[in-house]
């Protein structure tokens, strides 16, 4: 494994003074699987006191970050180094914080406290990858198996079945099964652990590349987290459109749409109102008309709950209740949606459209499909071109309008009638042009 400069140069200072550091963690994990990774941790037989020490003495920056933890953040060249004595952890009592961290000499008792096998590695150049629970084998297994009695791991900290499902969905692993059968036993515990905790974890496994399998198999650890999606699991949709039901759907959907945490969390929320507003026709075919509203009205309580970003927020809002509108590929047709939701949102509104016929049927979306990316060509026409599609685009501005005579809102829908004039090509956007236009309308 190869460190970075730095990172050795801080494992060997340590050493040099008769102590043990290692990397561990994920960035042996990472480094095992050929991800890179830039986020070294190390773990050391030095207390916190010792390591201060030591940093002090070689002219090292840090930050006392957690010295209850026994971690000490050393600083070098912008790059942060989180160094952390060898610690066990207290008892749990309340599935969530160790009442207490001891200390110990030994680097097999801390890797012991770990979540999973995989994670319970260390390296450093002298001796090489220390491996006691078998993770090395478990990469090549592609297997997430918890370290020591799963049962008891879950009971102690239960984000660490968000983290199971979390590293399934990014690594595609699959889970052992004793470790599969004590999440689905302790799923509840989850109700104990901060929002913010779950939602760092759910954002990572919203982001993985193996999320449709995580989602369709886990889908009852994520109902304790988000209960709201309980009621569209087993939804069907009897129509030529779907393959799936609704979750499934959804799964496909929040796969097929880019890495990007509000569109991935759009495809999440955006179907669940289809629970409430199924209706079947006289010929058996579904309809779920009115179910944006819906969703969107569950979205907002899904958000909120967990304190996500306003950009989050605003992003997801927006984008709910208009994801079945109909874009189109008419020139003129998207300027207006230009001008009525600025281009950044109907990049995102192009994206979500794409990703919920991604997870339809496949004989029916071609066409579809195919008009989504000539919609998509047409708006990066326009904005290359600099085509005028707002207000602001306009070659004349409130005031020429008020020189004109006009008061008050006349101006503004004065504005708007000349932009919609612009758009349908009745006149060009140019200053005297435009003044001869209003004069004469
Ligand atoms: P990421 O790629 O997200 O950083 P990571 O495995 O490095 O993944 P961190 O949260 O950075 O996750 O934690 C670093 C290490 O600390 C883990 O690899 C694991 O050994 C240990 N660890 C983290 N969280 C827990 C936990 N809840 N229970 C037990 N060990 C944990
Ligand atoms: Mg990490």
């Amino acid at each position: 494994m190869t460190l970075s400069n730095n990172a050795k140069k801080l494992i060997s200072v340590i050493e040099q003074q008769g102590y043990e550091a290692y990397a561990v963690g994920g960035c042996v994990r990472d480094y095992l699987l050929g991800r890179g990774c830039d986020d070294v941790d190390i773990a050391t037989s030095a207390t916190p006191f010792e390591i201060e020490q030591i940093l002090t003495d070689n002219h090292i920056r840090f930050i006392e970050t957690g010295l209850k933890h026994g971690t000490v953040t050393a600083l070098l060249d912008y790059e942060s180094y989180e160094i952390t004595t060898y610690r066990t952890d207290g008892s749990y009592l309340d599935s969530r914080h160790p009442e207490n961290v001891s200390f110990v000499t030994n680097l097999r008792e801390d890797l012991s406290r770990r979540d999973f096998t995989i994670n319970a590695l260390a390296y450093n150049d002298s001796r090489g990858i220390v491996d006691a629970f078998g993770g090395q084998q478990d990469i090549e297994d592609k297997l997430i198996r918890a370290v020591g009695d799963p049962d008891a791991r879950f009971k102690e900290d239960a984000l660490r079945i968000m983290r199971a499902i979390r590293f399934s969905s990014v690594l595609s692993f699959e889970i052992e099964s004793k470790t599969k059968k004590a999440l689905f036993d302790n799923k509840e515990l989850l109700k104990n652990v901060s929002v913010e905790r779950l939602f760092a974890e759910l954002s990572k496994l919203l982001l993985g590349d193996n999320v449709f399998n995580t989602l369709v198999e886990y889908r009852d650890i994520i109902a304790v987290i988000i209960p709201e999606l309980q009621a569209i699991f087993n939804v069907p949709q009897n129509t030529n459109w779907h393959i799936y039901n609704v979750w499934e759907h959804t799964c496909k959907s929040v796969e097929s749409a880019p890495k990007d945490l509000s569109l991935r969390l759009t495809m999440l929320l955006h179907d669940i109102g289809k629970a409430y507003t199924r209706t079947t026709d006289a010929l058996g075919v579904d309809h779920f008309r009115g179910h944006q509203q819906i969703s969107a009205y569950y979205a907002e309580s899904v958000l909120k709950r967990f304190k996500v970003s306003n950009e989050i927020y605003n992003r997801v809002m927006s984008l709910v209740p208009i994801h079945d509108m109909h874009i189109g590929t008419d020139e003129k047709k998207i300027k207006r949606w230009l001008s009525r939701v600025g281009e950044a949102q109907l990049r995102d509104l192009v994206e979500v459209k794409r990703a919920d016929k991604l997870a339809q049927n496949p004989e029916m979306t071609q066409t579809e499909l195919e008009k989504l990316n000539i919609t998509e060509s047409r708006i990066n026409t326009i904005i290359a071109q600099g085509e005028p599609f707002s207000v602001k685009d306009l070659a004349v501005n409130g005031n020429d309008i008020i020189a004109l005579g006009y008061k008050g809102k006349e101006i503004g829908e004065c504005l708007n009638i000349i932009l919609n004039a612009v758009i349908d090509g009745k006149v060009e956007n140019d200053k005297l042009k435009l003044i001869e236009f209003i004069k004469n309308n």
